[in-house]
């Protein structure tokens, strides 16, 4: 078993709190994404669970084992923890052959020759590299190189992989590919994957869980579908998604409207009963829709005029050839629409548009914490 759990674990730079009482646990065989911002913690609380850093406060184990805890002294060298990293600068051996950089760490243990040269050609054949075994690092393409890094990784089978970045050199195509072959082989392989990125698309299409970090501190863990539908903050609901999700300050009315001053609202039933208990009727509130939950209405089901729909100007439109993203003016409130390619707006002229008030967001003014 490996799982991996971080208990109330801090690191502190001097002044600085970097990680703010994280509390995380790891399944057994799970594909963990640690994601957000620059600077955000991310590869500080990796760095800590691969124990090249000590936490500050806190526990971390790995499988049964107590690996960190600063309070009884106990701090678990990295060698000792079963644990093979990846990262963004792979850092082969230019030396070396393919075959001799995966097989560097079984070498190091002294596992036997006949068994090397077992594992290193079967990792080779997971990874495509078997015809570029007897190569130089500078003789391949980047994403090569960065699957010779994988290679090296998984030939030894740690109970947990640590990857921080690792296809953040690659250009734009390759990061698409490498990411499915990449899930591919942990599901394959089915080892603890913890991964670092700053990328949502990365987070969103590979993770079976995300743990999304803000300033330190961890803000919502959730598979992607419940960090894109269910976010718990602004904070969330705003890094996850592209273009990202529209924010309006609103007051919700004693009818049940969502008033934006220059046009309303009519919020659903079971939304306005969910208000009324958070003690909100009357208030002001951060109302949240994603772009693809704007309509052009010539192409929504359902329309009520004074309900669920708006006039809107044209401002922008972003063509996509598969999608148009189209910038809109409702008097003061601006937003974005993710409209059908057929959609036939253009910049200057006026729209009408539908709002799916199903997929609505409401979040707490000041806290910007979720109410629905
Ligand atoms: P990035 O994606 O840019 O790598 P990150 O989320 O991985 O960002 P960390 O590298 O974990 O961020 O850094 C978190 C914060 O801690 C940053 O503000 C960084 O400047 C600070 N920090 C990291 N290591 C140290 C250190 N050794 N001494 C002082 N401050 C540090």
């Amino acid at each position: 078993m490996a799982e991996v759990r971080l208990e109330n674990v801090w690191k502190i730079f001097g002044e600085f709190e970097a990680v703010k009482d994280i509390n995380l646990d790891i399944k057994d065989g799970e594909f963990m994404i640690l994601l957000g911002p620059s600077g955000c913690g991310k590869t500080t609380t990796l760095r800590m669970i691969a124990g090249l850093e000590e936490p500050s406060k806190g526990k971390i184990y790995i499988g049964d084992k107590l690996v960190a805890d600063p309070e009884k002294g106990v701090f678990v060298p990295p060698k000792d923890r079963d644990i093979a990293m990846v990262f963004q600068s792979y850092a082969l051996y230019p030396h070396m052959t393919v075959y001799d950089n995966i097989a560097f760490p079984l070498k190091l243990r002294k596992v036997p020759k006949s068994e090397i040269d077992q594992r290193v050609r079967e990792v080779a054949e997971m990874l495509g590299l078997s015809e570029l075994l007897n190569r130089k690092p500078r003789e391949l393409s980047g994403g090569q190189r960065q699957r010779v890094a994988l290679g090296r990784a998984i030939v030894r089978r740690p109970q947990v992989f640590l990857m921080d970045e690792p296809l953040s050199n690659l250009d734009a195509k390759l990061r698409v590919k490498m990411r499915a072959e990449l899930k591919r082989l942990q599901r394959q392989l089915g080892v603890t994957t913890i991964y670092v990125t700053h990328d949502q698309v990365e987070a969103m299409t590979m993770g079976d869980r995300i743990a999304v970090i803000n300033q330190g501190q961890l803000q919502q863990v959730g598979t992607p579908e419940e960090v894109y539908d269910r976010p718990a903050n602004t904070f969330v609901a705003g890094f996850i998604g592209s273009p990202p999700m529209n924010f309006m300050s609103v007051n919700i009315t004693e009818e049940g409207f969502a008033d934006f001053g220059d046009f309303k609202l009519k919020l659903l039933p079971d939304q306005v009963e969910v208000l009324e208990e958070a003690g909100l009727i009357g208030k002001e509130v951060i109302f949240g829709i994603r772009p693809e939950d704007v309509y052009d209405a010539f192409f929504a089901q359902v329309k009520i005029p004074g309900e669920n729909m708006a006039r809107a100007l044209v401002e922008i439109v972003e063509n996509l050839g598969g999608e148009k993203v189209v910038h809109l003016k409702v008097g003061d409130v601006t937003l974005v629409g993710k409209f059908p390619a057929e959609s036939k707006v253009s910049e200057g002229e006026e729209v009408d548009i539908v709002f799916d008030m199903k997929k609505i967001h409401i979040f707490e003014k000041r806290s910007g914490k979720a109410v629905f």
